[in-house]
């Protein structure tokens, strides 16, 4: 189910200066799966008046929406511009400044590659009222829809969260942070430069063996896990042809992977070389 509104004009009202403004929550939706919401997001959904929510934000908690509610979309598709992110921001300010409360929904969390920062310092300085929901962030909801576990005291001491997505296209990676051994690596909006990244991590002195998992449409009913390596992550994507939203998470924790815990997705996993050669 995807509610538009053509006309973004029509829900403005104009300021009435004897009416109260709105405040704003930037609420986290989660990966996809309705039940991994808090109880929180779910009881502001559920009387919300206003949903201002985008394209990672899944049907199903959309369908936790009350009917009565206006619901925006302001999503961008990869490589396409939905609403640029100046105009997000002066339609939250805008909504507010009409006496609307609005739910400003989010994929994941807010504040983890969500541009949630930027929103709430806007509203901010317009004076306006705003509250933060965490939820779910993408690595942790994928994570535990797989059975990987990020950290491990084994072979994990740490966990790092890496835009795979440069501002001007291909990421330019930190080298030395990378490089780090024990450490579990996982790359959000990181598809489409997974050709490079995983060059860039093999140059700096990452096995071409370590294992990665290419997480597509976690938590959800389709979702989808390919593993492969480092030195086979671009011949992987180019064979399987994951779609976004994707995560690549790299690391030796990938080997403890369940392809059994897919019970939802009724959809068989491609590949599975790691797991092969470590039975
Ligand atoms: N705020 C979000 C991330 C936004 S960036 C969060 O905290 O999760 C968008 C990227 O998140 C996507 O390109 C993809 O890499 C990742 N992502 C979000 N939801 C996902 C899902 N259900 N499965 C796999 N990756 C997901």
């Amino acid at each position: 189910m995807t509610r538009a509104i053509d006309s973004l004009d029509k829900l403005l009202a104009p300021v009435d200066p004897a009416k109260p403004q709105g405040a704003v929550w930037l609420v986290g939706a989660g990966p996809g799966d309705v039940e991994l919401l808090t109880v929180k997001a779910l009881r502001l959904l559920q009387r919300a008046e206003v949903v201002v929510y985008d394209r990672l934000v899944s049907e199903a908690v959309m369908a936790e929406v009350p009917e009565s509610a206006l619901c925006i979309d302001v999503g961008k598709q990869p490589g396409q511009h939905g609403l640029k992110q100046a105009q997000i921001n002066k339609l939250l300010v805008d909504l507010a400044r009409s006496g609307r409360n609005v739910i400003r929904l989010k994929g994941g969390d807010p504040f983890i590659f969500g541009r949630g920062g930027e929103e709430m310092v806007s509203l901010q300085a317009a004076g306006i009222r705003c509250e933060v929901v965490p939820g779910i962030t993408a690595a942790v909801g994928c994570a535990a829809a797989s059975g990987i576990p990020l950290t491990h005291r084994d072979c994990a001491q740490s966990l790092r969260l890496i835009t795979g997505h440069g501002r001007r296209g291909e990421p330019q990676l930190d080298a030395a942070a990378l490089s780090a051994v024990n450490q579990t690596l996982v790359f959000y909006m990181g598809l489409s430069w997974s050709a490079s990244i995983s060059a860039q991590l093999q140059a700096q002195g990452r096995d071409p063996e370590t294992p990665v998992a290419i997480i597509e449409k976690g938590t959800r009913p389709d979702q989808r896990v390919l593993i492969t390596t480092l030195g086979g992550l671009a011949e992987t994507v180019a064979r399987d042809q994951p779609v976004s939203p994707s995560l690549l998470v790299v690391g030796e924790v990938v080997r403890f992977y369940r392809a059994d815990l897919q019970v939802r997705s009724g959809k068989p996993v491609s590949r599975c070389a790691v797991q092969e050669r470590s039975a």
